[in-house]
């Protein structure tokens, strides 16, 4: 198959579709990214890389990091995890306050913000403090990238920590449930640095190919995760990787991803490529407009999904 070809195809097709959308500006350090830009790059098992548009430029890679936490933490705690987060969609949006009260400080998974709040804290009490965390987190994506400059924009992390009344709040709640062991502050700012870790397509698509061939990264052999880990990571994103619209992106798409409010998208083909897809237009979700368009016209296109 051409997917140089393809991909230069979807480029054409969705260029009326970049101007769509609205970039978040919840988080101030976001507003200002211009719009109307765009990157999709596919890795295969090989490492043979195909990509159109702005595909080495970085950017915030936001929610996205919840799969490389979620995956350090299952690999560190297992099962025992799931005592502290469930596995099943919140039908809420991901920030909301009101299900984890009714449901006792226990989020519904690991994707949405409070969910991925008591993951990074299980980190940091394995860690024992959030520089180490931090740490432990940056190198783990350099590790599945090969890319040690890897890092996260300080200036974003800051401004929504400026901003981050309600993480906080969500964090706080947790925390009188008794699921929540570390200092909320400090876990709380090491959250925000995770999500503002930086990438490109490039990079991204690189990263997840651990995620498309069980948990083990088919160029180096390295294991992130066991194979089993590597399938519960994959269907919780199928069911719980889009906010609100997980089952419109299962749907339109048919593929395990993750989303993030900085415009990126990140989706395994199981057993034959990964694919990340950035555009900074957001969908009433908070999904990524074009983004979420080129992925259903590769898969469409490629007959590459997993139903
Ligand atoms: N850092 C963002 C927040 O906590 C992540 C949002 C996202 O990408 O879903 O609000």
């Amino acid at each position: 198959m051409n997917y140089q070809s393809i991909l230069e195809e979807i480029y054409e097709e969705i260029q009326p579709e970049m101007s769509k959308g609205k970039v978040a500006d919840y988080i101030p350090a976001l507003a200002s990214v211009e719009k109307e830009q765009f990157a999709m790059s596919v890795t295969l098992a090989d490492g043979v890389q195909y990509s159109v548009g702005e595909a080495s430029k970085r950017f915030s890679i936001q929610s996205i990091s919840k799969v490389f936490t979620f995956s350090l933490a299952l690999k560190i705690y297992s099962k025992e995890l799931y005592k502290r987060v469930g596995v099943e969609p919140s039908g809420n949006p991901f920030n909301s306050l009101v299900q984890l009260e009714y449901e006792n400080g226990i989020p519904r998974n690991p994707f949405i913000n409070a969910g991925a709040l008591v993951v990074t804290d299980a980190l940091v009490s394995h860690y024992g403090d959030e520089y180490t965390t931090l740490e432990a987190i940056l190198s783990f994506v350099r590790r599945l990238t090969g890319e040690p400059g890897i890092c996260f924009d300080a200036g974003v992390a800051r401004s929504e920590m400026d901003h981050g009344d309600r993480n906080l709040a969500l964090a706080h709640l947790m925390k009188s449930f008794g699921n929540y062991e570390n200092s909320v502050k400090a876990t709380v700012k090491t959250y925000f640095k995770q999500c503002a870790i930086e990438m490109s397509t490039e990079e991204l698509s690189r990263a997840f190919l651990y995620l498309a061939f069980g948990g083990k990264d088919p160029i180096s052999g390295e294991e992130f995760v066991s194979s089993s880990k590597a399938k519960r990571i994959n269907a919780v994103m199928l069911t719980c990787g889009h906010y609100d619209a997980s089952g419109e992106f299962a749907f339109h798409v048919g593929l395990p991803g993750k989303s993030g409010v900085g415009g990126g998208i990140a989706a395994v083909v199981p057993g034959e490529m990964s694919i990340a897809v950035w555009s900074p237009g957001l969908n009433r979700y908070g999904n990524s407009h074009a983004g979420t368009i080129a992925l259903e016209l590769f898969t469409d296109k490629t007959g590459r999904s997993i139903f």
